[in-house]
């Protein structure tokens, strides 16, 4: 595998360096030659590529082939500045289809099946990309987009869908319509392929017990195709992900160096046989971490983790990096804590010291329960902390996103 994602990825930098302009000006600023790179692991001194820059080139600065070449754009979502355009052609179109058929197959997706999309059409890449996917495996596609959860149920009733593809916080939605209305013994789903969002252990508890269906957790991301690079087997034990198609690394974000084996980092991909958009060293943003070892499922497709957090959520405290998601993991690990938590980290006497406020369940003792969440903290970060153990309900709670990160060190 390594050798045939050398000869694709030297043959992505001969294409980058006859035909994109942007590509040949990173390499001049760098001063790398793609003649300099002589094996896979000299990837780490090509320039990388970042979302800002994309914007920069709006529309199509990134397209490296004739315009009579490019049958699709799709385009990633523009709230925050400009959006970013990707030019597909058609193979590319095709790659994707094969890798979300591969998604579906993985997932256990047959032709008898009728797969219900509910992520959107259009210049969003979601919708599309698992219509193609579906087509490609044979399966019935039930396309109603999102949103309209009268006429989503109607379908997945009349119809008897069997597979329901959503982000979680619709699946969940759905989940919920489903009980109140009391519908169980109308619908007839087995599988929920799920992605786009970070999810926790909870979320997934209550999709799949409402609905009573096995969960997927699909990844990708427009500039990159979009979803369908990757998704967990049935053993839900990491997320493998198409190394024939992609390159993938985890670097530290502040260092940008590559972190070691099994460590969490900042995603990045090569794309080593697209031809419309091809992109370099893609800092995807989302952190998580390269699993080591094979999947007992027998798959030789490599294996990355759930996507715990961006690169935005991060903070260093006593040279580590930490992310909202890890502290989220260890504490599911931990009897009588519940999933709330606050961390306040502060500088004095010339060091940072970081103190987790966690809730506990009445029943246990909080001498223990202070002891043992350091102890996990320490073993699976690697940072001492001070914990402070709260009562159920102390910490405040939000319908959008809570800030549980409060960092008063350069205040
Ligand atoms: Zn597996």
């Amino acid at each position: 595998m390594r050798e045939q994602q050398f000869n694709l990825l030297h043959d992505l930098l001969v294409r980058l360096d006859r035909n994109s302009s942007f590509y040949k000006e990173k390499f001049k600023k760098s001063g790398v030659r793609p003649e300099d790179i002589k094996s896979l692991d000299d990837i780490k001194n090509l320039p990388f590529t970042t979302k800002e820059e994309l914007r920069d080139i709006y529309p199509l600065g990134l397209q490296v082939v004739p315009d009579e070449d490019i049958v699709r754009i799709h385009s990633s979502s523009g709230t925050t500045g400009k959006p970013v355009i990707i030019p597909y052609t058609a193979n590319d179109v095709q790659d994707w289809s094969i890798m979300m058929a591969r998604c579906f197959e993985v997932a256990g997706m047959t032709k008898q099946d009728r797969v219900q999309i509910t992520p959107g059409f259009g210049l969003w890449t979601a919708g599309t990309g698992f219509q193609a996917g579906v087509e490609r495996i044979g399966a019935m596609a039930v396309p109603t987009g999102p949103g309209n959860t009268e006429k989503q149920l109607q379908m997945m009733v009349d119809l008897k869908t069997t597979v329901l593809i959503g982000t979680s916080s619709y699946a969940l939605v759905i989940a919920e319509e489903v009980a109140k209305r009391g519908l169980h013994d109308k619908i007839h789903l087995k599988k929920g392929i799920i992605g786009s969002e970070r999810w926790g252990e909870k979320m997934r508890k209550r999709i799949s017990g409402e609905l009573n269906i096995e969960l997927y957790d699909i990844y990708g991301l427009t500039e990159i195709y979009g979803p369908g690079i990757s998704i967990d087997c049935h053993l839900h034990n990491g997320i493998h992900y198409w190394d024939d198609y992609l390159y993938f690394e985890i670097i530290d974000p502040t260092t940008l160096q590559p972190v070691k084996e099994g460590e969490y980092g900042e995603l990045v991909i090569t794309t080593l046989r697209k031809e419309g958009a091809p992109l370099l060293r893609y800092r995807t943003r989302d952190i998580t971490r390269l699993i080591p070892g094979s999947c007992p499922c027998g798959l030789a497709y490599p294996r990355h983790d759930v996507i715990v957090g961006r690169t935005d959520d991060m903070v260093k405290v006593k040279g580590v990096n930490i992310y909202p998601g890890q502290i989220d993991e260890v504490l599911r690990d931990i009897d009588g804590v519940s999933s709330e938590y606050q961390v306040v980290i502060e500088h004095a006497d010339g060091r940072d010291s970081m103190r987790l406020r966690v809730e506990k369940d009445q029943s246990v003792p909080t001498e223990n329960l202070e002891k043992e969440v350091c102890t996990c903290f320490k073993s699976k970060i690697g940072i001492q902390i001070i914990t402070e153990v709260v009562s159920l309900g102390f910490l405040p709670r939000s319908e959008k996103k809570s800030k549980r990160i409060f960092d008063y060190r350069y205040e």
